[in-house]
């Protein structure tokens, strides 16, 4: 039997996955760096298969790769689509590119049902969300959003280039970045499909969910003193062991983890000095992670957290420091977009279930200037950031047939 013309579409969205996992700065895994040549080859070939799909494409002055759909009818507000293409080091072949390559297969399907659109709608490929060249995430979408930090433009990478220096290099104008005007507006409404990165669909048994909001975050980093001393001389009485005092308050960290369902709490980095068989430890430095479905939830659940961990440095008799490295504010999915995506998905699936997610996506930075909505697409074993990242093929089709009938269903209810 011939292949069919969604089934051509289809198997392009598989290909064009692999193609995507070639271009790669290891050989190993997968590394596409914000404004390296492979995220030059690879927005290239997006571009192509932009224009294959019947989109207008171009790559804007940061890297960012644009289709737009050309319709003279087109109405305001505009639907926009779409994920990232660059990858954290040694990545997986889905995270990001799964939902860019998704929504062009998308508009492909969209264009041979001869569908006529009546909103302008763009798919976006985000040029840097993972923040892996100059830590600072998200670039890609604050910059379509107008909110792109200029001062970012002087930030130095690992090999001290500045990225208005790392622009140029890649024949990029750096003075046009200021002048751009941005595509996503107020009004306007962004979706995006990503893998789940969790566990939550495998143990569910289905391929896709709703996403109801992104969780808010905060990173600490706690710093523990006591005395350093030698390990055979010092009794009981006159030590003051940092990393014991740190071992209880990461139970304490657990603790907090296990008070409620929702909360996520995890110690994943820790440093001791002098890090010695035959001493006692006077510095301990460990990171924690905290996440909490709203913003607020958050600062109660940090501040009695930080409470607890100082009334333990106090009976245990040692310093402690808590620094918030990093914080940001939970967003909500849009409940007209969440409701369309729930009764789409219902078509395909049994039952359209909603999760929220825990890990930040452009979606996050893009709430703040417009309705945002996410779809998530179950992966093997909620591995993600890692080579064995996986999302099987009758998953991704799934996702097809749900996206094509999101994308159609919100512009037909969009009121313009
Ligand atoms: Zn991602």
């Amino acid at each position: 039997m011939p292949e069919t013309p969604i089934e051509a579409i289809e198997r392009k969205l598989l290909e064009r996955i692999d193609i995507l996992a070639s271009i790669s700065s290891d050989f190993d895994g997968i590394t596409r760096i914000f404004l390296s040549k492979e995220m030059d080859t690879a927005a290239k070939l997006i571009k192509l298969w932009m224009n294959n799909a019947g989109l207008v494409a171009n790559v804007d002055p940061l890297q960012n790769v644009i289709g737009s759909w050309p319709s003279e009818n087109a109405k305001a507000p505009a639907i926009h689509l779409g994920s990232h293409y660059d990858t954290v080091i040694n990545a997986g072949r889905f995270d990001g590119i799964l939902g860019l390559l998704l929504s062009i297969a998308a508009i492909e399907v969209l264009q041979t049902e001869g569908y006529t659109p009546k909103h302008y709608i763009n798919v976006l490929g985000f040029c840097d969300e993972e923040g892996v060249r100059y830590h600072t995430t998200f670039l890609g979408s604050s910059f379509l959003c107008g909110t792109f930090d200029l001062e970012a433009l002087d930030k130095v990478d690992e090999q001290g280039i500045s990225m208005r220096e790392a622009l140029k290099a890649r024949g990029y104008d750096a003075e046009k970045i200021e002048a751009t005007k941005p595509i996503i507006l107020p009004g306007d409404l962004f979706i995006e499909a990503h893998i789940e990165q969790g566990p939550a669909l495998e143990a569910l048994d289905l391929p896709l969910a709703v996403v109801s909001g992104i969780a808010a975050q905060t990173r600490l980093e706690v710093k523990v003193t006591g005395k350093a001393g030698h390990a055979g001389t010092t009794p009981p009485k006159l030590r003051q062991d940092a990393l014991t005092a740190a071992a209880e308050m990461i139970l304490e960290v657990e603790k907090t983890l296990k008070s409620e369902e929702s909360l996520r709490a995890t110690v994943g980095h820790i440093k001791i000095s002098p890090n010695a068989s035959n001493a006692i430890p006077g510095q301990a430095v460990f990171s924690i992670d905290l996440r909490y479905p709203n913003y607020d939830g958050l600062q109660t659940t940090k501040a009695s957290l930080m409470k607890a961990l100082k009334a333990i440095a106090n009976q245990r008799e040692v310093g402690i420091v808590i620094d918030c490295v990093q914080e940001t504010g939970s967003s909500e999915c849009d409940p007209f977009i969440q409701e369309t995506m729930c009764h789409s998905l219902s078509k395909f699936q049994e039952g359209a279930p909603t999760l929220l997610s825990g890990a930040g996506h452009d979606t996050l930075k893009i709430a703040q200037t417009c309705h945002t909505g996410m779809m998530f697409i179950r992966c093997r074993d909620g591995l993600s950031h890692h080579p064995d990242e996986y999302t099987s093929p009758q998953d991704i089709r799934a996702a097809l047939k749900a996206w094509v009938e999101i994308i159609r269903s919100l512009d037909q209810e969009l009121d313009s």
